[in-house]
């Protein structure tokens, strides 16, 4: 069997100060290369289970275990505004040469923009340059917190058609979340839902 990106194991979450647990006991492994989406409506608990999957939020019962390989995309694209394109992929990934950052920006159809500065770019070119940043360090496991939102809906289908393409040539294992269950099922395998107070995961088909 192949080895697990990431292996989700809680007994639950709840935020200090508070006396509702927003996560039951939720649990889930990811294979390398598989995929899972989690849908489930504003306020279920998304967020909170993304943060403590990529280790952003240590405050919970439970273990969780993951690659070290493996890269963000938020729902905001948090670029650095001050930095030009090509450095906002470089910084990152210090070992990735001008030359390969070159090579997926016109991958994400960025390569006249290369030494714009982020935000001359539209939001959805905003949205490409995150993504190529994830892509680049050839990451073993892809964490995406509704990475499309508030997006048009041509540019929505340009996005989830060019993470179609990234995926497939990366091989990556995906975490996804998202409010939009059409976008679940044309991005992974697997799709579940989070429902419930507290929060608990449940198989869709
Ligand atoms: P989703 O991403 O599904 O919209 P969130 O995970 O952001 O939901 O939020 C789930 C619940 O946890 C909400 O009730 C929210 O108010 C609460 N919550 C989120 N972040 C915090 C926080 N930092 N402190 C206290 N409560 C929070
Ligand atoms: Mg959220």
């Amino acid at each position: 069997m192949a080895a697990n990106m990431i292996q989700f194991h809680i007994k639950g979450k709840r935020y200090e100060g508070s006396s509702d647990w927003v996560l039951g006991e939720v649990s889930f492994d990811i294979a390398a290369g598989r995929s899972l989406s989690i849908i489930g409506p504003s306020g279920v608990g998304k967020s909170t289970l993304l943060r403590i999957a990529a280790g952003l939020d240590e405050s919970f019962e439970g273990t969780v275990e993951r690659s070290e390989k493996f890269s963000m995309v938020f729902q905001e694209p948090t670029l650095l505004p001050w930095r030009r394109v090509i450095k906002n992929l470089t910084l990152l990934h210090p070992a990735v040469s001008d030359k390969e950052a070159l090579s997926m920006l016109e991958r994400v159809g960025l390569l006249a923009k290369a030494n714009d500065w982020p935000l001359q770019l539209s939001v959805g070119q905003q949205r490409r340059l995150s993504l190529a940043r994830a892509f680049l360090g050839n990451p073993d496991l892809l964490i995406l917190d509704e990475p499309f939102v508030s997006l048009d809906e041509v540019t929505h289908d340009n996005m989830v058609q060019l993470t179609q393409e990234l995926l497939a040539d990366s091989g990556a294992a995906v975490l996804l979340v998202t409010h939009d269950r059409r976008e679940a099922l044309q991005l992974t395998q697997r799709v579940c839902e989070l429902r419930g107070s507290p929060a608990t995961l449940h198989e869709v088909d």
